[in-house]
């Protein structure tokens, strides 16, 4: 069986782990949460950044941070996690989902002005497969009617945008070590990366149950004490650990990814030329992660029929996301905005293929070959 995925590992998480079991601290802030936010900080180049247990807990600090109550508008695609919904619904927003585009399978940027109201307190872009938002756009949209723009990069590590790394554009960002992202701390957790300055303080004090102990802790006070609203969203030293090992070899990892994308790229090429299938556009201006590789069938049927054929020959190939202005949560907390052209349409064709770190040229050829005996060529 080729695997849809299989978490990314370079040797060095045993070792990692180990030693902060061995420790004398394994909370949150321990030795190896100081190493990955040091790295962070200096990669991303951003005020503050902070592992979270999740990416949906990050999110959920950047819904606090910017003070969502209940009314609010918030504009995303629907076309997502549910997390990213979630982390506003919790605070009382409701969603305004908005189309996307065909391509890039992200939010249409020229559609989001026409779902701005009075109540929009914040544009929340998904980089879809690690692929870019127009972010330069986006920014300006968000400057010119006064909101905020929080990045769900979830599946955006080591990608850019116009050089800079996705979820360092907007106010706030968000990154996911879920298995089954580019790079995971064991499992679960997450980055929020805090690119207002005006936001780093409350950051510290929200993530700590609501208390100002991280200045405690680096001798700023001689006590500490309940000073906001909070929650735990602090992981474990043993995740930030099994994090490290992968830092360490970030580049390695993001290489790897991007030659078994572009093995797939070439070898399905001739099959989009023959109008069997349609390939991921990545656009200008951006470098890639290979986070994801997909392909579009013709229709709904015939992706349920490509996925059914694969899995007969062993591979394990999954659609992705129902929208989420379709779900049951979803028609209650949100409402789409215009036309739904193509959010429905394209998420019905949509194929995601194995990819992981370090998954064999062999294994991809077996994948393609496997691909043009399901369209007869
Ligand atoms: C994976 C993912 C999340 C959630 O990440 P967790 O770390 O599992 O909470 C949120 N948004 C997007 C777009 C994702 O791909």
């Amino acid at each position: 069986m080729i695997p849809f995925n299989q978490p990314s590992r370079t040797g060095d998480e045993e070792k990692y782990v180990l030693d902060a079991l061995r420790s004398q601290r394994i909370s949150g802030e321990g030795q190896y949460a100081q190493k990955c936010h040091k790295w962070f900080q200096k990669h991303l180049g951003c005020h503050k950044a902070l592992l979270t247990p999740s990416c949906t807990h990050a999110l959920e600090m950047a819904a606090l941070l910017i003070n969502i109550q209940p009314g609010d508008e918030v504009i995303m695609p629907s076309y997502t996690f549910v997390s990213t919904a979630n982390a506003f619904v919790l605070r009382g927003a409701t969603i305004v989902f908005v189309d996307i585009r065909p391509d890039t399978m992200n939010m249409d940027e020229k559609l989001i002005e026409l779902a701005i109201t009075a109540k929009t307190k914040a544009i929340v872009p998904v980089h879809y497969a690690g692929v870019a938002c127009e972010m330069e756009l986006i920014m300006g949209i968000a400057e010119k009617n006064n909101l905020f723009v929080i990045e769900d990069a979830a599946q955006g590590m080591m990608a850019t945008y116009k050089k800079r790394p996705l979820g360092t554009i907007g106010h706030l960002g968000a990154y996911s070590f879920h298995e089954t992202k580019n790079y995971t701390s064991g499992g679960e957790g997450g980055l929020l990366i805090v690119n207002d300055e005006r936001f780093v303080q409350r950051a510290e004090f929200i993530r700590e149950k609501g208390t100002n102990r991280s200045q405690f802790f680096r001798g700023m006070l001689d006590k500490y004490s309940w000073v906001d609203i909070g929650s735990s969203y602090l992981p474990s030293d043993l995740q930030a650990a099994y994090l490290w090992a992968q830092l360490e070899h970030a580049d390695e990892i993001n290489i790897q990814r991007l030659r078994s994308w572009a093995a797939y790229y070439k070898e399905l090429l001739p099959l989009q030329r023959e109008g069997c299938i349609t390939l991921p556009a990545i656009p200008d201006d951006i470098e890639y992660n290979g986070h994801m590789f997909y392909i579009k069938a013709a229709t709904d049927h015939q992706q349920r029929e490509l996925i059914a054929y694969l899995k007969v020959h062993d591979i394990q190939a999954v659609f992705h996301y129902i929208p989420l202005h379709s779900s049951v949560a979803g028609r209650k907390h949100g409402r789409f905005n215009g036309q739904d052209q193509f959010t429905t349409v394209e998420s019905r064709r949509l194929v995601r293929l194995p990819m992981y770190y370090n998954i064999s040229i062999e294994d991809i050829r077996t994948v393609t070959k496997t691909i043009y005996r399901f369209f007869d060529k």
